[in-house]
């Protein structure tokens, strides 16, 4: 067993109580985490208040934040395999997929390392002929990041990387669900030469952790990933430190494909979609629409893809399907899978879990056209569940897909250039790729609206929502100011 500790203030320190971790691929715990309760908590929040003011902190210069931010990718770039055997073993998530994920999470780093002395300010042309008025960007605190179990290292590189860039301090919050990567990551960064206090990370449960910290009036902003439930208590949390709030949660992303469009790329691409990291990822496109002219013979290559997807051992670099990452997911999916088929939708492969150990679930196709009201097209699963409905013009495609309350991504593929011009005004989604799915980069924002949340990460807006301004007056006359008393 491998034990970890939190870190806070720059020390590796115990928790209030310990909790295991256990590896998806077998059921069976192989580390235990710290737990961080109040005392951690306000230690952690305490630590980052006091980085924020310090000299070491607030006065370094911009390129030197930027030259730290530069290290710290190169020593996540070094550790990248060890990390990535990490994250694989705590959440499931097969290697093939962390080590891809963990190099490119250092490009993240690199994109805020440059970014970090061109957060600019502004000069503006004031109406008043004796005055100087500029516009200063200035960090806005202590920054809470809560995040949740699935791809922590890059949720929590979209939080830290703009927000260090910016000027801030960080208290992060692992997610109790496979959290080692997390707090292996603290070893990595702990290496890489910031003044202490200037990131600090807790594992805990949300009551007891992420409660704590997102109320704490230390706080100035809480950038949470997670579902939307825990995203309405983050918001209550914050109703009395009145910290600013952004918000990335899930989705029911449609995936939509046109009777023109290059159906090879589409079926690689919404197999992509939907099953990598085992369903388990935001944007999965997880509502297949598809012209039904073209409906039985795409739903048949699907069907032939999905049954010939290999699922086993994470670690192993010819799986392409792990398990999900709990046992509490896989009782969800199958539960709504139940009650989706009673409602009417009819099981293309899969829908249930294979006779092995480990939270392994079968990738699933659900064939919704005759079921509209079926509970698998509004609910996401966050598992490998795809949910079909056909539809006959453009009009239908467009309202099915906007037939949602989340509004994260969408796909399109076609090869009328004038109809992907139509789709992408007609979707309501924080993101739309056509003729392709999935791609991210750390020029791209990313998020959403509706159930999904607000607020992007990714981009130059990411490090300009970690800042405030601050309007500086400054008067050029050297003549008296009048007593305003004194009537002339
Ligand atoms: P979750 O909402 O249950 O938990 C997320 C985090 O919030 C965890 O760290 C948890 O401990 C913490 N938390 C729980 N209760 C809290 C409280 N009262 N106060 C403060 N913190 C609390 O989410 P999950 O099940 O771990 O993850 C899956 C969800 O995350 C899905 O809905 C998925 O779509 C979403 N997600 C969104 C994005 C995105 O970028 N939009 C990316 C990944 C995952």
């Amino acid at each position: 067993m491998q034990d970890y500790q939190l870190y806070i203030d720059g020390a590796f320190v115990e928790g209030a109580a310990r909790f295991d971790s256990l590896d998806p691929s077998t059921g069976a715990p192989w580390a235990t985490m710290p737990e961080a309760r109040t005392a951690e908590v306000n230690a952690a929040v305490e630590a980052a208040h006091r980085a924020f003011l310090s000299p070491e902190w607030a006065g370094m210069t911009a390129s030197a934040r930027g030259k730290l931010l530069h290290r710290l990718a190169d020593l996540l770039a070094e550790n990248a395999p060890r990390l990535a055997e990490i994250e694989t073993r705590d959440t499931g998530k097969i290697i093939r997929e962390t080590r891809a994920q963990i190099a490119y999470v250092a490009e993240y780093y690199r994109y805020y390392a440059g970014l970090a002395d061109k957060i600019e300010g502004a000069h503006l042309p004031i109406d008043k002929p004796d005055m100087e008025v500029w516009l200063r960007r200035e960090p806005v605190g202590v920054v809470a990041a809560v995040v949740p179990w699935n791809s922590q290292l890059f949720l929590s590189a979209v939080k830290i990387g703009p927000a260090l860039a910016a000027g801030c301090t960080v208290v992060l919050k692992a997610s109790e669900e496979g959290p080692a990567p997390m707090l292996e990551f603290a070893r990595i960064f702990d290496l890489a030469g910031f003044p202490k206090g200037v990131l600090n990370i807790l594992t805990g449960f949300g009551a007891e952790c992420g409660s704590v910290l997102t109320q704490h009036p230390k706080v100035a902003h809480v950038a949470f990933t997670g579902g939307p439930q825990t995203a309405r208590h983050i918001v209550r949390n914050t109703a009395e430190n009145l910290a600013s709030v952004s918000l990335e949660l899930g989705g029911k992303s449609p995936f939509i494909v046109f009777e023109d469009a290059d159906l090879d790329s589409a079926v690689n691409a919404q197999v992509a979609g939907i099953f990598a990291a085992t369903g388990q990822s935001c944007v999965a496109g997880s509502r297949l629409l598809v012209q039904n002219s073209i409906r039985a013979e795409f739903l048949d290559r699907l069907r032939r893809k999905a049954e010939a997807i290999v699922l086993g051992a994470p670690g192993d670099m010819t799986t392409e399907i792990g398990p999900l990452c709990s046992a509490r997911q896989r009782q969800h999916a199958e539960a709504l899978i139940a009650r989706s088929v009673a409602q009417g939708a009819q099981l293309v492969t899969g829908g249930k879990a294979p006779a092995r150990d480990g939270f392994y679930f079968e990738p699933t196709i659900l064939d919704c056209t005759e079921a509209p009201g079926a509970d698998c097209l509004t609910t996401e699963f966050f598992g490998p569940v795809l949910s079909v409905q056909g539809f006959d013009t453009e009009a239908e495609a467009i309202r099915l897909a906007n037939d949602t309350e989340f509004g994260l991504a969408s796909g399109v593929f076609t090869r009328d250039l004038t109809r992907a011009h139509r789709m992408i005004r007609a979707i309501r989604a924080g993101i739309v790729w056509v003729n392709t799915y999935r791609a991210v980069s750390p020029m791209a924002p990313f998020g959403g609206h509706g159930l999904s949340g607000h607020g992007r990460e990714g981009g130059l807006q990411a490090a300009l929502d970690y800042t405030t301004v601050k309007t500086v007056w400054l008067r050029v006359s050297d003549d008296p100011i009048p007593d305003p008393f004194v009537m002339r």
